[in-house]
């Protein structure tokens, strides 16, 4: 059977691969879109997630560039200061950072990814520049000299450039051989909605505590979502208790930020296991999103690097000439986003494995920092714009 010859295949229609095929046809590129099923409809329709984005506004300013941020219809809420607790240290002090502080309205805004991901299959379906394949799912790769042979499904491509977006087994990774680094720290989220009586004052609340995190953040009205980090045997009896005891084992921590307990809406368990592409590239393929890493939601960054990947590639093909798929261009794309990829895998692993042991020097050290950062505005400030802009 003849192959159909593409420029750029985007494997994976995730959050990252639909951003993907949007920003390239914004910049005036065709991609094709290899999606494994068909391409998600309206949130009702979809296989439960359960999962929210805290997205920071540099991630928020690319949605925004698609088409695709609308807070009412995304059911979105702005985080304006986030706040942290070492639960470790009970005299430690807990530090709250203010976006007025860096002279911005919010940090960034906390999106349902079932609702973005609606968002952003709908702007797709507008894009007369991006050819979606449904019910493709990618199956073999084969090399030659100036393309890639796709078999996805029934289809058969030939592309200058596969971008894969295929998450955390990649096949498009796999196929290339890139090997990777992996890190299983025990550990699972447990993911839900709850409603407080308090208002949540648009603070996003991140417990340090022996385990992980359980990080609060907030939502329309007085609900928030809950990601509960522990081990995977703790995050396991939690996700068997009838709702009555999981409230009231939540609601330990909860209640003191956020009041009485209301409903509590389905749980979903995520096991955490971080994981590093030994490379961005390899011969006419780029990595984006969690086919080059998967971290722990610790600090919220994982979809917030997917993005900026998003966002670098797609400007080196807006402004590429010639074959997409060449080395200068690859090349280019590995330096623009190899130090921010391997600074935020790393840092959010050490300290999240840090957090999780809470071992008595970590405590301290924490308490330290917490309670230097809490005296030192400018020092504040550095660290806020690191954690905005990306290393
Ligand atoms: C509990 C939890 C909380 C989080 N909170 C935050 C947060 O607050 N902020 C933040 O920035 N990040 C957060 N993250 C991270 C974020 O959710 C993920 O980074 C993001 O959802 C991953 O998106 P992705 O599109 O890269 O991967 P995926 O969602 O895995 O998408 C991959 C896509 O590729 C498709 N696919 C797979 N194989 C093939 C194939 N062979 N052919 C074609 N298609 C294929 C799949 O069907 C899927 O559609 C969190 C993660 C967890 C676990």
């Amino acid at each position: 059977m003849d192959e159909s010859l593409v420029e750029i295949a985007v494997v994976g229609a995730g959050i990252t691969g639909m951003s993907m095929a949007l920003a390239l046809a914004r910049g005036g590129v065709e991609p094709t879109l290899l999606s494994a099923g068909p391409l998600p409809g309206p949130t009702a329709d979809q296989p439960p997630d359960g999962r929210t984005a805290a997205l920071l506004q540099p991630a928020i300013d690319l949605l925004t560039r698609l088409g695709v941020f609308e807070p009412v219809g995304l059911g979105a809420e702005p985080l304006y200061r986030l706040r942290i607790v070492n639960l470790a240290d009970k005299s430690a002090p807990s530090i709250t950072f203010d976006a007025a502080e860096i002279g911005l309205e919010a940090f960034g805004w906390n999106i349902p990814n079932a609702t973005l991901a609606a968002s952003l299959a709908a702007a797709i379906g507008r894009e007369p520049r991006i050819t979606v394949l449904e019910d493709a799912p990618l199956s073999s790769v084969v090399e030659t000299r100036d393309r890639l042979l796709l078999r996805a499904g029934r289809e058969r491509l030939a592309a200058r450039l596969v971008i894969g977006a295929d998450g955390r087994n990649s096949v498009v990774r796999e196929t290339a051989a890139i090997g990777t680094t992996d890190k299983d720290r025990g550990q699972t989220a447990v993911v839900c909605r709850f409603a407080h009586a308090k208002p949540h004052r648009n603070i996003s609340t991140e417990l340090h505590k022996k385990g992980g995190p359980f990080t609060m953040v907030p939502l329309p009205g007085r609900q928030s979502s809950l990601v509960w980090v522990d081990t995977d045997a703790l995050s396991a009896e939690r996700l068997a208790m009838d709702e009555a005891a999981f409230r009231a084992a939540m609601a330990e921590h909860a209640t003191p930020w956020l009041g009485e307990i209301g409903t509590v809406s389905v749980r979903h368990a995520y096991p955490i296991r971080a994981r590093l592409a030994k490379s961005l590239t390899a011969p006419r393929r780029a990595l984006v999103g969690e086919a080059a890493h998967v971290m722990s939601p610790l600090g919220a960054q994982g979809l917030n690097l997917s993005l900026r990947d998003v966002a670098a590639l797609a400007t080196l093909l807006a402004n590429h000439t010639g074959d997409p798929g060449c080395d200068r261009l690859l090349d280019a794309y590995a330096e623009a986003r190899d130090m921010d990829v391997k600074m935020r895998f790393w840092g959010v692993d050490t300290l999240n494995m840090l957090v999780k042991g809470s071992l008595p020097p970590f405590r301290q050290a924490s308490s330290l920092a917490l309670g230097l950062l809490d005296r030192l505005p400018p020092a504040r400030r550095v660290l806020m714009q690191g954690l905005m802009q990306g290393a």
